[in-house]
């Protein structure tokens, strides 16, 4: 059984949703002591709850201790079964998270899948379904398997409510090598906004435009969604290149200017795009299991995150693989599996 301090590094849900993943690839039990140890309100929220569920329905798995708030788990894998499921995160609780907790495992079944997650779907601290849909699929599907996603219904925290459907077909992960992002071929700034007045809309939209003086006009829209979806408000800048598709975002916040919220997710876009770099922090993270998984691979990027440095090393726990990461020129830092 692998013993994990779940405050080190990162200390946060990212350490027990790989590790769920892990544990169901690999056949490894796994126990996390102090869980969620590095956050403010540690222990297990109901989104992690949700997952790790998640991880038992589909990988005849069972885990000690789960409930809200608690800080040990001990979780034992089974046989990973594809099939359809429907999870529900009670709460605005990440339906992207959720979905990270289980997809590498469903893409090691012996056939295809279907997942229905409700929750939230554009949630702070958790990817929001765009940055799923076209930065971090292309690149998976680039792989070998095929994963297909569309959005229902969306869910802004806290509200939540939304839903997003999954369609996987399992094939071997194939590595890759993610050097170049190729020319630029495109860039969009969307408001989605639900429940609020189109004011607040129009503020993000303008103190974007100003952080991004050299994206065309007509790359920037505000979309009006059913008022009864909100209140929720988020601000999506994408940047698109040959070989990859970033996803910055922005999400309006109770006490929080709407121009301050739009003025850092357009610095942080401008910055990846200056940067030369494959991927930008968060797509970093994310990578780094599939492409572990599949035995090789390797992609530029910005500073690694404490997240990719946490995640590396959970990896590095199950598979005995290492991530190094090391500066690389013009491109910033090269993440290489060794
Ligand atoms: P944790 O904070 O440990 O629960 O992990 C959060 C996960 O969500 C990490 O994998 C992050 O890369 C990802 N994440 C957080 N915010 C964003 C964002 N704005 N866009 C894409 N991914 C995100």
């Amino acid at each position: 059984m692998i013993i994990i301090d779940g405050s080190e590094g990162e200390g946060g849900g990212q350490v027990v949703r790989t590790a769920c993943a892990l544990s169901l690839v690999t056949g490894e039990p796994f126990r996390i002591a102090n869980v969620r140890g590095g956050r403010d309100r540690p222990g297990l929220m109901r989104q992690h709850v949700t997952a790790i569920e998640a991880a038992c329905a589909i990988g005849t798995a069972t885990c000690e201790g789960l409930s809200v708030g608690s800080s040990e788990i001990a979780f034992r894998p089974g046989r990973i079964v594809p099939g359809e499921y429907q999870f529900a995160v009670g709460t605005a609780g990440s339906t992207a998270l959720v979905l990270q907790t289980v997809l590498m495992p469903l893409l090691r079944a012996d056939g295809p899948s279907r997942l229905v997650l409700e929750g939230g779907t554009h949630n702070p601290q958790a990817p929001p379904f765009e940055f799923l849909a076209r930065a971090f699929l292309p690149i998976l599907n680039h792989m070998g398997p095929k994963v297909c996603l569309r959005l229902v219904r969306h869910g802004f925290y806290p509200r939540g409510g939304g839903r997003i459907e999954v369609d996987i077909t399992p094939a071997p992960l194939e590595p890759i090598a993610c050097r170049e992002r190729g020319a630029p071929a495109g860039c969009s700034a969307r408001v989605l906004l639900a429940g609020l007045p189109l004011s607040i809309g129009e503020r993000m939209m303008t103190a974007a435009r100003k952080g991004l003086v050299d994206w065309p006009a007509p790359a920037f829209a505000i979309d009006e969604l059913p008022a009864d979806l909100g209140p929720g408000i988020v601000l999506l800048l994408e940047r698109a290149f040959d070989h990859v598709t970033e996803v910055m975002s922005g999400f309006g916040r109770m006490g929080e200017r709407a121009e301050a919220v739009a003025g850092t997710a357009a610095r942080r876009i401008a910055g990846y795009a200056a940067s030369g770099a494959f991927a930008g922090p968060y797509l970093a993270d994310q990578l780094l299991l599939p492409m572990a998984l599949a035995g090789g691979g390797s992609f530029t990027t910005v500073t690694p995150s404490k997240h990719s440095r946490t995640a590396a090393s959970i990896i590095e726990r199950f598979l005995g693989r290492r991530w190094s990461f090391t500066e690389d020129g013009e491109a910033g830092h090269r993440a290489e599996l060794v």
